[in-house]
């Protein structure tokens, strides 16, 4: 597959599939006091340097005053810090967001994220709720919308509708439709996948400066996304005002810093999602993490571990942390970006990672912090937020120990503050074990039927199944896809039966992934995990129009992703048995869903299945 640092093809669209599962709703935060509070005797890190002992008052959703030993009135309520580090909110410069994204971010202390691509159907609301003063609980957004790429290019790929362009001429229309929709900088596309060993359309550089030039002429701020170390000077020169990623094709050429440096551009490296398309899942250490990890849903947890697999030896991680060091000796703006939710990583959470990232590449951690702090909030003008200064966004995250000289303690996180409301950080706790105990009670509990082992056979005439959610459509339209299916009752079955499932329909190209057929899930709704480990193999009976098909199993463990089988559906009647483990080595212990699906190959499908047992 392509460059992908946006979100893979994979998870945009499971990621919908799955929307309907997101956690329970928890309660924002409690609002403080209308005296407002005092965090007394922490080290503060204001964004730039450290001070020892002292205090913050905050009032009205801002910081009123600092000093050592200040004086307040008696009812202001005292937050006890001694011992701690209190350091702004932190800025995630890179990220895609949607569903409870930003929600997932404040908790782990990210009360800004920078996001550099999504559907403006989610970004519009969501800044409209925020610039009416809601949204306290989560972190705020401020997004490129849509990115400027080129038909067919990356960015396309992923099932939301993106304006492509194709001509130099073309540039300030595209700039101008994005400010329209409420964009607060441009993402520009320069990736021609070759890095990667594949190929695809990308812009050219003329029309890239043309949008550049677009831009700039309506104050607007230009990120471009590249891969190879050819293209980032190409852009840096083209006038670029910040890469998105470092390369991973080469190591830094003597002159890169100080080409960087001479044109004055900011760099986001996003050192975690290049460890993962370095085939390194970044984010499994903070899975393990006991700061971290009662605060991860499932699904983060199971992205976390995942990485980029099968992309070309000859790409690192290594050559972007040596030019960070090189970047850092130049004197370059470095700034801290995770591109979550892209595989090895996962909203707020990832920043943690990409700190520690940072200080591996030889920033001290001061710089580090600094990454994720002020350096953002004056790359991207952000002048209420990233420091802690009296005036400025009451955004701020305690930690206890000292995260300025080891790194790993903002991971220790006791409070985070957005516009000086406390996030209620244990109730998003509560909510994520309870989800995660009712997944596990479920899936302890295997439903009456299963030990006979069968699903369906059709026999009544219905699509019917014999315990579970009997059999339903699925098809890739709720991931924005054109793919239809139907499914009826058909004469002559398996076995000498009567009956059988045909399921027929039409796969549209639309979608990398796109898929259409029948779902089945064991429990009282699709993905409840239920326990179907007393069986070993799912068993069935096929035919069909001689076309190769697939079947998709959900499992809890496995997250939003499936694992998948084929088998081919040819004229007469064939018995196919497929164990369990072959699925991604599950055991069968929290099985959610079952599919049988056509797809990805383009066009009409007919097959049935009949007999569907467990074994
Ligand atoms: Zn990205």
């Amino acid at each position: 597959m392509q460059s992908r640092f946006i979100a893979t093809p994979k998870v945009f669209g499971w990621m919908t599939f799955f929307l309907f599962l997101s956690l329970p709703a928890f309660f924002p935060g409690h609002a403080a006091g209308s005296n407002g509070f005092v965090i007394r005797g922490a080290r503060i890190f204001d964004g730039h340097k450290v001070m020892e002992h002292t205090d913050v008052w905050v009032e009205g959703g801002k910081i009123k005053a600092m000093g050592n030993g200040l004086k307040v009135p008696t009812d202001v309520k005292v937050v006890e810090a001694a011992g701690g580090t209190l350091l702004p909110g932190l800025i995630d410069s890179h990220t895609h967001a949607w569903g409870d994204a930003l929600k997932k971010a404040e908790v782990f202390g990210v009360t800004t994220e920078l996001d550099m691509f999504t559907d403006i159907k989610f970004m519009q609301p969501t800044k409209k709720a925020q610039a009416a003063g809601e949204n306290l609980d989560q972190a705020d957004l401020f997004s490129a919308g849509s990115l400027a790429t080129a038909p067919g290019g990356h960015g396309t790929e992923y099932g939301v509708p993106v304006p492509t362009l194709t001509s130099p001429g073309e540039a300030q229309a595209w700039v101008d439709a994005r400010m329209a929709e409420g964009s607060d900088y441009i993402k520009i596309i320069l990736d021609d996948g070759h890095a990667y060993g594949h190929h695809r359309p990308t812009l050219s550089m003329e029309t890239i400066k043309a949008l550049i030039e677009a831009a700039h002429t309506r104050s607007k701020l230009v990120v471009v996304h590249i891969s190879t170390q050819e293209d980032a000077k190409a852009v840096i020169q083209a006038g670029a005002d910040g890469l998105a990623h470092l390369f991973t094709d080469s190591a830094p050429d003597p002159d890169f810093a100080s080409i960087a440096a001479a044109h004055h551009v900011f760099v986001v490296p996003t050192l975690t999602v290049l460890e993962s398309v370095g085939s390194v899942a970044s984010g499994a250490s903070l899975t393990t993490d006991a700061r971290l990890e009662p605060y991860l849903t499932g699904d983060d947890t199971s992205n976390l571990k995942q990485s980029f697999p099968n992309l070309p030896p000859t790409i690192s991680e290594k050559y972007a942390e040596q030019t960070v060091a090189h970047l850092k000796a130049a004197h370059v703006p470095v700034l801290a970006g995770t591109d979550a939710p892209n595989p090895g990583t996962a909203h707020g959470v990832s920043i943690h990672r990409e700190l520690e990232l940072l200080v591996r590449s030889g920033l001290t951690p001061v710089e580090a912090l600094t990454a994720a702090t002020s350096a953002p909030a004056v790359a991207f003008h952000l002048e209420d937020r990233g420091v802690i200064a009296p005036g400025k966004r009451a955004d701020l995250l305690l930690v206890k120990g000292d995260p300025t000289r080891d790194i790993l303690a903002t991971r220790d996180i006791v409070s985070v503050w957005k516009l000086g409301v406390e996030d209620d950080r244990a109730s998003y706790r509560a909510a994520i074990e309870k989800a995660k105990e009712d997944a596990a009670r479920a899936a302890q509990s295997a439903p009456a039927g299963v030990e006979a082992g069968l699903i369906s056979d059709f026999e009544d005439g219905t699509p019917g199944s014999k315990f579970g959610v009997g059999w339903m459509i699925s098809t890739d339209s709720i991931a924005g896809g054109k793919s239809t299916g139907e499914m009826k009752i058909a004469d002559g079955g398996s076995n000498g039966g009567k009956h059988a499932l045909e399921v027929t329909g039409n796969i549209d190209g639309g979608l990398p992934y796109a898929w259409a057929g029948v779902m089945w899930a064991p429990g009282s709704q699709p993905f409840i995990p239920v326990n179907l480990s007393s069986k070993k193999n799912i068993s069935f009976y096929t035919k069909g129009d001689g076309q190769t098909y697939r079947v998709l199993v959900f499992t809890e463990s496995g997250g939003r992703i499936p694992a998948q089988q084929t088998f081919t559906a040819g004229p007469e009647w064939k018995k196919i048995s497929v164990p369990f483990s072959s699925f991604n080595g599950t055991d069968g212990h929290d099985v959610g869903a079952i599919l049988f699906v056509g797809g990805p190959a383009v066009g009409r499908f007919d097959f049935e299945v009949d007999d569907v047992h467990l074994d």
